[in-house]
C-alpha cells in the first residue's frame, strides 16, 4: 500500500520534521529524506574517468595510464573497483548514521543515490554481491551488519538478477584499524576472513565484494584473496565511498 505508506510518512514529517544529518537544518523537499537539498548538492557522485582499482575519480585531463596515490602498492586480487561517492561531508554522515546510530532510515537515501548513478548500477547489475562480514561478536553488539544492508540497497537499485549472498566469515576479531599504518593493516588482516560454512564458489559467476568505504583497500583485498583461492574468476569490488 504505497499510498498509505506515503501518507503516514507525510504525517510523521509534520510531527517530527526530518533534520539534516549533516547540517542539522530542516529537510524540506529534495530527493533525499535525511539530507537537505543544500547538503545533497555537496555529494559528489563519481563518474569516469576513475582509477580502475579503487574507483577514485581522476579530475582534470587524463592522458594515458594515470597513477593513483590511493591504491599504490596494493596488488589487487580482484579485477576492477568502483566507488559511488567521495567519503566526506553529507555522504560520510549517511554511512556514519547507518553504522553507529542505528540509522537504518539512512538506507533509503543511500538507495536513492545509487539509483542516480549508472556508473554503479551498470557495473553491479546481475552480480552476486558479497558484503564484507563483521565478526559475529561485533554484529551481535550492533544488531546488524551495515555492509550487508548497504549491499541490499545496491541490489535493489541495480535490479535484474543482482543479489546478496553472505559467502564470507570473519574469523579474527581484528582490533580497530584506525591506529595502524598500511603495512600493519595488511599483516593484521592476513587470514582474518574465510569462506562461510557450506559455501561453494561457482568459478564463472560474477562476484562483487561490497564495503562501505575504500581507505587502503586491505580489507577488500584480504576478502578477495579468499574468493580467488576458492576459485572465483570474475571478481570486482564496489564501495559506497572513497576516503
Ligand atoms: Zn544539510
Ligand atoms: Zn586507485
Amino acid at each position: 500500500m504505497p499510498a498509505l505508506k506515503e501518507c503516514l510518512r507525510g504525517l510523521a514529517d509534520v510531527v517530527f520534521p526530518p533534520v539534516c544529518l549533516h547540517c542539522n537544518g530542516l529537510v524540506d523537499g529534495g530527493r533525499l529524506r535525511q539530507i537537505c537539498a543544500t547538503c545533497d548538492g555537496l555529494i559528489h557522485l563519481v563518474t569516469a574517468p576513475n582509477c580502475v582499482t579503487c574507483g577514485s575519480p581522476f579530475f582534470g585531463e587524463v592522458e594515458g595510464e594515470r597513477m593513483c596515490p590511493h591504491c599504490d602498492g596494493l596488488h589487487p586480487k580482484y579485477g576492477e573497483g568502483r566507488t559511488l561517492t567521495l567519503f566526506k561531508g553529507p555522504a560520510r554522515a549517511l554511512i556514519h548514521a547507518l553504522k553507529y546510530h542505528k540509522g537504518l532510515h539512512a538506507l533509503a537515501d543511500i538507495e536513492t543515490l545509487v539509483r542516480a548513478s549508472p556508473h554503479i548500477t551498470e557495473f553491479i547489475r546481475d552480480a552476486v554481491l558479497v558484503p564484507v562480514p563483521l565478526h559475529p561478536r561485533k554484529e551481535r553488539e550492533r544488531g546488524y551488519n551495515q555492509t550487508r544492508l548497504l549491499a541490499e540497497a545496491l541490489a535493489k537499485a541495480a535490479g535484474g538478477a543482482t543479489r546478496v549472498e553472505m559467502l564470507l566469515h570473519r574469523v579474527v576479531d581484528t582490533p580497530s584499524q584506525t591506529t595502524f599504518d598500511r603495512r600493519a593493516r595488511r599483516a593484521n588482516l592476513k587470514n582474518a576472513f574465510a569462506l562461510a560454512k557450506g559455501v561453494t564458489i561457482n568459478p564463472p559467476s560474477p562476484y562483487l565484494l561490497v564495503d562501505d568505504v575504500f581507505t587502503t583497500g586491505s580489507t577488500l583485498n584480504s576478502c578477495a584473496g579468499v574468493l580467488r583461492r576458492a576459485g572465483a574468476l570474475n571478481l570486482n569490488i564496489v564501495t559506497f565511498g572513497h576516503g
